[in-house]
């Protein structure tokens, strides 16, 4: 059994999900995370969660929404979790990339999510891209306030950050990025963390891992990535799928078996 520990059913047409679902169960898919990119959108990420028994959800602001969303304080996050199944906190972070908010702004959410990590116990799940300076130094700042659970998701970052995040005692989620042709320098970088900091997901419907390249992305696709990371750690596609279950419940210790 897999968990795809990051996807967007939300930004699936509804009436898609019956069949996304089925063909994820198909696929050995056990449970999966909806995430959340607006806080504004909390209720329909916990909807999702209360209808789909394998869905679990997390509510955030993704980095690119947070110049619409300061409003929200570290305690509306914290209320805004304490659903049961809201089994993490983000997606939050830095995006330097497309930078639809500015710098400040994006810090300053990011340490929100963070101290809302810490309070609840529930993990962060970290959204960084071409800002891995900023998320270490952040990170190891807030750690130094007290320790918090979290993930880098979708990891394309250099190996600094990577064992940044693994001796603050982070995990790392590799998406359908690792199986891109020209993805070597991530292949060997997930080669060599520790094989009990891992987890992978889809990051569906976005990054359809090869063969399935230019289709939508969906969580039953996560088992491709999972074969790649199996390959490049010497393993079985079994072995990988219960060792990163396990490493999910870890850190996940909110999402219980189906809800
Ligand atoms: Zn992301
Ligand atoms: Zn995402």
């Amino acid at each position: 059994m897999l968990i795809d520990s990051h996807c967007h059913l939300d930004f699936f047409p509804p009436y898609d999900l019956p069949a996304i679902l089925t063909q994820a169960r198909e696929a050995g898919i056990g449970g999966m995370v909806t995430i959340g990119t607006r806080l504004a959108n909390a209720a329909t990420q916990i909807a999702l969660a209360a209808a789909h028994p394998p869905v679990w959800a997390s509510i955030g602001s993704h980095p690119h929404n947070v110049a619409d969303e300061t409003r929200f304080t570290t305690a509306d996050i914290i209320a805004l979790a304490n659903h049961p199944k809201i089994v993490g906190i983000g997606e939050s972070g830095l995006d330097y990339h497309y930078q639809t908010a500015p710098r400040e702004t994006q810090a300053l959410m990011f340490r929100r999510h963070i101290e809302a990590a810490r309070e609840t116990r529930l993990p962060l799940i970290i959204h960084t891209r071409d800002a891995d300076e900023d998320t270490a130094a952040i990170l190891h700042s807030e750690a130094g306030q007290g320790g918090f659970p979290f993930l880098l998701h979708c990891f394309s970052s250099g190996p600094a950050l990577a064992h940044a995040a693994i001796r603050l005692g982070g995990y790392i989620s590799f998406s359908g990025i690792l199986t891109f042709p020209k993805s070597h320098e991530l292949r060997a970088l997930a080669a060599e963390l520790p094989i009990d900091r891992l987890l992978v997901e889809t990051d569906s419907p976005y990054l359809a891992p090869v063969p399935h390249r230019g289709k939508p992305c969906q969580p039953a696709y996560v088992a491709r990535t999972a074969a790649i990371l199996a390959e490049a750690r010497g393993l079985t596609p079994e072995a990988i799928a219960a060792q990163t279950t396990e490493n999910f419940h870890r850190l996940f210790t909110k999402a219980t078996p189906c809800g």
